[in-house]
């Protein structure tokens, strides 16, 4: 099979995917931290499944060149066509390598209907600025938002070959349009920033819903994955393990704060009185955790008042 040459910036970082034996599935991890030169972007989590017809694609990772590589990985194994990439929900680590997807394969792109409202948006305007600034070269001036060819609402279904991909809307939880999808046939369920293991998730999002969140978890809880993939963190085949990190994390976070709102306590004061310390040496700690318990404080009050 001809591997296509990256016609992006080069990406130096690791990007080899990783099998999920038995399950004709791949994933790549990505690095910890937020966004930056560093890690040239690749924080988040993507894969693909085969099908025998066509390969089925789920997120497209945090920049064209790193949408390209997923290319390249999926080339490595497979010349099967490239029929569909499912874009989880649109934040700017998991989007950008979707305009790899739509120059460079004939793949049909579809996002959960409630992305249409972060698309040419001033939020997603700011935050393409902002990239171009921290990822140069690796976003750069011609890095565009892509628009996908169909939207779903709540629940999609795609026969692709010899398997059944269910879509599921599981926001607004981590964001608006939070999208899950399930492989019936192998029981893989790639669950997007629903789950993130190993680190603390990003829960900073405006529209943040914790409450439907730990619903959602419970959600894919009940789905009994047989492997799970998340946004972000390792892939893992104890995906009850995993959800319930994330979960536990976030209903620390809606007691700690509900108590302080309660108790008409200051976001300061109610942060310095409560016990973080189960979460302090958790990756992300630093970079997310202050910001998540403000979030969640700012979510706990309008609920209540
Ligand atoms: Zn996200």
């Amino acid at each position: 099979m001809a591997i296509p040459e990256n016609p992006y910036p080069a990406v130096t970082v690791d990007t080899t995917a990783q099998p999920v034996e038995g399950a004709d599935t791949w994933y790549m991890i990505g690095l910890s931290g937020i966004p930056s030169a560093d890690n040239q972007g690749h924080t988040s989590n993507a894969g693909f499944v085969t099908t025998g017809e066509g390969v089925v694609v789920y997120d497209a990772l945090g920049t064209p060149a790193l949408g390209f590589e997923l290319i390249r990985r999926i080339r490595e194994v497979t010349d099967e066509p490239i029929r569909y990439v499912i874009a989880g929900h649109y934040h700017a680590d998991h989007i950008y390598g979707l305009q790899a997807f739509k120059d460079h394969t004939d793949a049909h792109i579809i996002g959960q209907s409630r992305a249409q409202a972060y698309i040419g948006s001033e939020t997603a305007r700011q935050r393409l600025a902002q990239r171009r600034d921290a990822l140069f070269p690796w976003i750069d001036a011609d890095t565009r938002v892509i628009r996908p060819h169909e939207f779903f609402d709540a629940e999609h279904s795609i026969r692709l070959g010899d398997k059944t991909f269910r879509l599921l809307h599981a926001g607004p939880a981590h964001s608006l349009d939070d999208g899950i999808m399930v492989v019936e046939e192998t029981g893989v369920v790639f669950a997007g920033d629903i789950v993130f293991d190993g680190r603390l998730p990003f829960v900073g999002d405006d529209d943040v819903n914790t409450r439907n969140w730990i619903d959602r978890l419970d959600m894919v809880q009940e789905l009994k994955p047989s492997f799970l993939i998340p946004g972000h963190g390792g892939a893992t085949r104890e995906a009850a393990r995993a959800v319930s990190f994330t979960r536990g994390y976030l209903q620390d976070l809606r007691d700690h704060m509900a108590r302080a709102v309660e108790e008409f306590l200051s976001f300061d004061e109610a942060y310095a009185q409560a016990d973080w310390s189960e979460y302090e040496d958790v990756t992300a700690f630093e970079e997310t955790h202050r910001r998540n318990a403000y979030a969640v404080f700012l979510e706990v009050e309008s609920e209540m008042f």
